[in-house]
């Protein structure tokens, strides 16, 4: 037996079932919390945006329970559907500052979308008005936004910046290292999306792993 689970074929089929057993039931080890740039998102998608909005300021794009393995899943959960009536009158005013539909204006079908691809891995943590309230709270923690502008980080057509140059000013203001999400458009790399990371409880923010995102070899633009 001893020599059966030092064997290879063991350790792969046990890893194996360990990624079936955390896909299945939406294990996570720490939170992504995506923040975009409005104007990139929709210069860069294949199919305009329907209703597109002048915002000059990082919303949310979601709060994802994920795994370094997989920074992509766990997705898609067996959990409670979203509830439009459980979200206060209060509560929504504040998402549609927030965390607005950037694409095609319907709010509360990107607030559905998120919270059921995303927020039901994590619902043993964050029931689904604590998802959005947890979330509101960290987009209030910083602006990002502000803490590019006071590093002379603004939008302009052809200026560009390292990776580095971006990240140190985040860095020193909240004390973590986020990751950046870069889109392609027109062979310029466009700052899309910065990510605050999060650990388990989603109450302490944490480094960030840098995965794919931005090339670090081509420098940014922020449009
Ligand atoms: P995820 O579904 O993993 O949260 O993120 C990917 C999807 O989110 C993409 O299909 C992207 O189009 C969508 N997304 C990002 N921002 C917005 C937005 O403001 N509105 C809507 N409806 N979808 C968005």
């Amino acid at each position: 037996m001893a020599m059966l689970k030092s064997s290879p074929a063991f350790l792969v089929l046990a890893f194996a079932f360990f990624l079936c057993f955390i896909m299945s039931t939406g294990s996570y080890v720490y939170f992504q919390f995506v923040q975009q740039w409005p104007p990139t998102n929709c210069r860069v998608r294949s199919k305009p945006c329907s209703k597109p909005r002048p915002l000059q300021n990082f919303t949310i794009h979601g709060l994802w329970p994920s795994n370094y393995s997989n920074p992509r899943a766990p997705s898609n959960c067996n959990g409670s559907r979203f509830n439009d009536g459980k979200l206060s009158p209060e509560l929504r005013a504040k998402l549609k500052i927030s965390w607005p539909d950037v694409e095609n204006g319907n709010d509360t079908k990107f607030w559905e979308g998120e919270w059921n691809k995303h927020g039901t891995c994590s619902e043993g943590m964050l029931n689904q008005i604590q998802y959005f309230e947890r979330s509101y709270a960290m987009w209030m923690s910083y602006n990002i936004t502000e803490i590019l502008k006071n590093a002379s980080i603004v939008p302009h057509p052809t200026k560009t910046w390292k990776y580095s140059d971006i990240v140190a000013p985040i860095q020193t203001a909240t004390g973590r290292t986020p990751l950046l999400r870069c889109k392609w458009n027109n062979n310029n790399q466009l700052l899309h999306e910065v990510v605050f990371c999060y650990e388990y409880k989603a109450k302490k923010q944490i480094d960030c792993n840098r995965t794919a995102g931005c090339w670090n070899n081509v420098d940014i633009k922020f449009q």
